[in-house]
């Protein structure tokens, strides 16, 4: 019931074999990056709020190398995850063209000609064991793993954080998608072990250990996307800045719930619940937080739920089959194992993520998949994560 996947030494041999096929020579650089998951704290980090991610150990992994006779510099790429090659020619200006999964690595190219620090023509092989669009950010490890990859070609090295900031930009500009911070600040620090409580708005993050190997993070992938989800986003951060502007904050993050009741019926209803789910997630963030590092699981498994409950009512970002997997978790129930559950990412489809007892993961595992199964027809696919590492360079 429980999905398993290539760990990253092997995946990354797997990718530097396929590279040597396609191109005819090995690779001269591997980097690696992961995809993440959000334990609570969502649709907090454009309000300048906190979330608590961890990196997955489930990756991107990019090969390459020079071109032979690379005059005018281009890229030329592949993905085991897409028909054809993308060639893009970099003596022009850099835009965001077809294919539309290029615009990934394009804008990131972008970012490092902005710095002063053009590429020369590569060839690059992309695999992943983070699935698209599932809401575990194999849009940001993309990113990342090419900042790192071009980080080690151009010899121009930067801060970590100017990294995440660089990627969000091209994930901006480049695929049109107007995401916080979270993403990328996950998939460039990880770290082993432990979740990142990130401050959306100074950029500073404190590492939290999840370490007792006692407990484990599951992580439940409905396998559907609706598909409103990019304009109801675009909708939802409206939604937060009309509602700071009538509270009079910078940010939601600068507002307090009690500030928030006295406005009740000077607001538009919908504004007023959008503004009460941040408000109240971003409080049982640092929550959380605090909790997980006391070990109060009950606490945590209360916040999660408390989480996915707002996310569904005042945020209206849920689906029916984010809603049937956190159900089930609730009626598994702490006694068989079940810390805590609620939907992750962006909403609208995608994965729940649940915090479980580790010995009773199997068993959990095989719950949920039957259920899920039996009331919406669909296969599930379930695994599960320690907090790993963020983007690695495996060869250079
Ligand atoms: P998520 O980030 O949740 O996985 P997104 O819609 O933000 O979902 O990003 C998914 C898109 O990112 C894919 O449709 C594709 O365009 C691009 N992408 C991510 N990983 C890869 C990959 N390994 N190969 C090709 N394209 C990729
Ligand atoms: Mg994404």
């Amino acid at each position: 019931m429980i999905d398993q996947h290539l760990p990253l030494a092997r995946l990354a041999d797997e990718t530097a074999e396929k590279f040597q096929q396609r191109f005819g020579r090995p690779p001269q650089w591997v980097v690696a990056a992961p995809g993440r998951v959000n334990l609570i704290g969502e649709h907090t980090d454009y309000n300048d709020g906190f979330v608590l991610p961890m990196a997955i150990d489930r990756y991107t992994v990019l090969a390459a190398g020079r071109s032979p006779g690379g005059e005018p510099p281009r890229l030329r790429m592949v993905s085991g995850h897409k028909q054809g090659e993308a060639v893009i020619p970099l003596n022009i200006p850099l835009q965001p063209g077809q294919p539309a999964w290029a615009n990934y690595v394009l804008g990131v190219a972008a970012g490092f000609a902005a710095l002063g620090a053009p590429l020369a023509s590569l060839d690059i092989l992309v695999e992943s064991n983070v699935p698209l669009g599932g809401g575990l950010s194999s849009s940001a490890a993309l990113e990342v793993a090419a900042a790192t990859l071009f980080e080690v070609v151009t010899g121009h090295r930067l801060d970590p954080v100017e990294k995440a900031l660089l990627c969000q930009k091209a994930e901006h500009e480049f695929a049109g998608v107007p995401c916080g911070i979270m993403d990328q600040f996950t998939s460039a620090l990880g770290r082993e072990n432990h979740l990142l409580l990130l401050d959306c708005r100074s950029r500073q993050a404190e590492l939290v250990p999840l370490s007792d190997p006692a407990v484990s993070v599951l992580i439940i992938n409905t396998n559907v996307k609706h598909h409103l989800a990019g304009g109801e986003y675009a909708r939802r951060r409206q939604q937060c800045e009309a509602a700071a502007r009538h509270l009079r904050v910078r940010a939601l993050r600068d507002a307090h719930l009690d500030q928030l009741k006295t406005q009740h019926d000077q607001m538009d209803p919908v504004v007023f619940r959008r503004a009460r789910h941040v408000i109240t997630e971003i409080g049982r963030t640092v929550r959380a937080a605090t909790a997980i590092k006391a070990s109060d699981w009950p606490e945590v498994g209360s916040l999660m739920y408390d989480s996915h409950d707002s996310l569904r009512d005042d945020y209206e970002v849920s689906c029916a089959e984010l809603d049937e997997v956190v159900e089930i978790a609730r009626k598994i129930g702490p006694g068989n194992g079940m810390i805590g559950c609620r939907m992750t990412g962006g909403g609208f489809g995608g994965c729940a993520v649940s915090v479980v007892q580790s010995a009773a993961t199997r068993d959990i595992a095989k719950k949920i998949h039957g259920d899920y199964q039996q009331k919406t027809g669909i296969q599930p696919a379930l695994f599960v994560s320690r907090p790993a590492a963020g983007a690695t360079v495996l060869k250079a």
